[in-house]
């Protein structure tokens, strides 16, 4: 029987409570033996103070120490250039056996915007999608969506088998937490502790991270 390993991709600007709590929850409610958090490359941009990929990487290893079924996944942050989803699936599964389950954690907003997404139709081929549900979810699902999900919905997460295919979704208790907003605290000179986690906290400051004068 081969593993249960899961795939979270974020900016992770920096991590916080939210992504971890939210990790954390679908370990147990799908049976993960894994959850992968996969921190992406993304193009410098200048609104609010951001963080290099060093420091995000940094912060989602520090965040993950203690969190045995966390683990972080580095390899988006190693190519040249920003990596689609389903190339980042197609390295992955090179690297894990035959019968391994890959699970691809979607909030619903990315879900539904999946038909937009480079060769899409291929990712279901590579992995298993759980897109994570809040009550403020919306309910239209994308016309281009819904026979999709009538040919591949799975009613129990934890009886999912086979490798890839199957989509299902996992309810998540709402913690309404951002990035962006532990980053506009951070640079107004307010405090994020209980936001991030301790030893978060203790990199962004050492680092003067988020800083409005950075
Ligand atoms: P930003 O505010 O910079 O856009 P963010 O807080 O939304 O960042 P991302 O790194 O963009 O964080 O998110 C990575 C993944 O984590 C996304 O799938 C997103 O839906 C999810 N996520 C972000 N915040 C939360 C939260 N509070 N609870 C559960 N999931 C979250």
């Amino acid at each position: 029987m081969g593993r249960r390993i899961g795939v979270f991709g974020g900016t992770f600007d920096p991590v916080h409570i939210g992504h971890l709590r939210g990790a954390l929850e679908v370990v147990e409610l799908a049976g993960l033996d894994e959850l992968r958090l996969v921190p992406c490359a993304r193009p410098p941009h200048r609104e609010t103070p951001n963080s290099s990929a060093e420091d995000r990487l940094a912060m989602v290893r520090l965040a993950v120490a203690d969190l045995s079924p966390l683990m972080v996944d580095a390899r988006e942050l190693e190519r040249e250039r920003p990596s689609y989803t389903v190339e980042t699936l197609e390295s992955l599964r090179s690297e894990l056996a035959e019968d391994d389950q890959l699970f691809l954690l979607l909030g619903w907003d990315a879900f539904c915007g999946l038909p937009g997404w480079h060769r899409w139709q291929e990712l279901l081929e590579l992995c298993h999608i759980l897109v994570l549900q809040r009550p403020d979810t919306g309910s239209e699902v994308p016309e281009a969506l819904r026979n999709l999900l009538a040919a591949r919905s799975a009613s129990n997460v934890r009886a999912i088998s086979g490798r890839a295919g199957q989509i299902a979704f996992v309810w998540q208790m709402p913690l309404e937490i951002s990035a962006t907003q532990i980053r506009r605290f951070l640079a107004s000179g307010r405090t994020v502790r209980f936001l991030v986690p301790d030893s978060v906290l203790a990199y962004i400051n050492a680092h003067g991270l988020y800083r409005a004068s950075n």
